[in-house]
């Protein structure tokens, strides 16, 4: 089981020296080959962590990271490099994410320059054919991160991360910052540059129906851990979890008005996600709950598979806790 413990400093306003934040708490997950892994919570709920995690762009405090069967955990940082190569992530900005004094030949061509590539015709032409992978033109080499749409911008970044021909991508937010129409678009990219290149996706967001487009299976965090892990259509059309049931009521219709209307109804769950810091004793859901019992506020409920393929940690479903009322959650 997987965890991140960040010990905080002092100087917080809110947080007293040594206090710890529980951002990733024990998750256990296996992503397959060749899949769309959707990571679906709402912000503070460790989804980032956990990607950072997988990939080690930051240290576990607790657990273990299996790549191809072998335990990257405490790999050197020698070992570690040809690793990267393997592993990338694709961030929400893609402006932040470029430097903005680099051409952007310079900055699709820096991670191979990074791995020892000398900055030559070969890896030029490396870098056009790969800006013509994600659907720019060659011309855009020679230009600047500030003279791109946003959309292109994250073309340019998935040149980047792609570069290195990776297997694993964790994509964080990759498609939140953009309009609707340019979502779709980069999207579709991804799921053809899957396709072509044989890419294994972590697709991490907060936009429900972005990941129910391109996922295959979709996890649910919840303050550091995985409540419920299904393949899509089970998530969405059977959801077990009674947090999962509440996100996806959330959902807006397929084309709400604007952004504006997208983002008041995206999240409607009751009440405040209680801090990191303090985690609620028992289910960690259980201060929102409508389904709570007694038990609930002691134990906290394992993740267990009720279906096949088809996990969640709710006392609901469990034949030992599962009060007579609640016989529709079975169902
Ligand atoms: Fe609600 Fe209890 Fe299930 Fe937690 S374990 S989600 S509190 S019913
Ligand atoms: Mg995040």
């Amino acid at each position: 089981a997987l965890s991140k413990h960040f010990t905080l400093g002092g100087g917080g306003l809110f947080r007293r020296p040594g206090e710890t934040l529980r951002a990733v708490d024990g998750v256990d997950l296996r992503i397959m080959e060749g899949e769309t892994l959707g990571l679906v919570g709402e912000s503070g709920c460790g989804k980032s962590t956990l990607g950072r995690l997988l990939i080690r762009l930051i240290e576990a405090s607790d657990g273990q990271v299996l790549f191809d069967g072998a335990d990257i955990t405490g790999l050197p940082p020698a070992k570690l490099r040809s690793l990267r190569r393997a592993m990338q992530i694709i961030f929400q900005d893609p402006y932040g994410a470029l430097n903005p004094r680099m051409a952007v030949e310079d900055i699709v061509m820096e991670p191979m320059v990074i791995h020892g590539a000398k900055p030559d015709a070969a890896a030029r032409q490396r870098v056009a054919a790969m800006l013509e992978l994600v659907g720019l033109p060659r011309q855009a080499a020679l230009r600047f991160p500030h003279e791109f749409s946003g959309g292109q911008r994250q073309r340019i970044g998935i040149a980047r991360a792609l570069v290195l021909r990776p297997r694993f991508i964790v994509c964080d937010e990759a498609v939140s910052a953009l309009d609707v129409s340019v979502q779709a678009q980069i999207v579709n990219l991804l799921q053809d540059l899957q396709r072509e290149m044989g890419l294994t996706y972590l697709f991490i967001a907060h936009d429900l129906s972005v990941v129910r487009h391109i996922s295959d299976r979709v996890a649910v965090m919840y303050l550091g851990r995985v409540v419920e892990i299904a393949p899509k259509a089970a998530i969405y059309d059977a959801p077990m979890h009674p947090y999962t049931r509440a996100l996806i009521a959330a959902v807006p219709a397929p084309h709400p008005a604007g952004r504006a209307a997208r983002r008041a109804a995206r999240l409607r769950v009751e009440g405040e996600m209680p801090s990191a810091l303090n985690l609620p004793p028992g289910c960690r859901f259980h201060t929102r709950c409508p389904h709570a019992m007694a038990v609930c506020r002691s134990v906290s409920p394992p993740l267990r598979e009720y279906a096949p393929g088809h996990s969640t940690a709710c006392h609901l479903h469990d034949p030992q806790h599962r009060p007579a009322a609640t016989e529709e959650f079975a169902a």
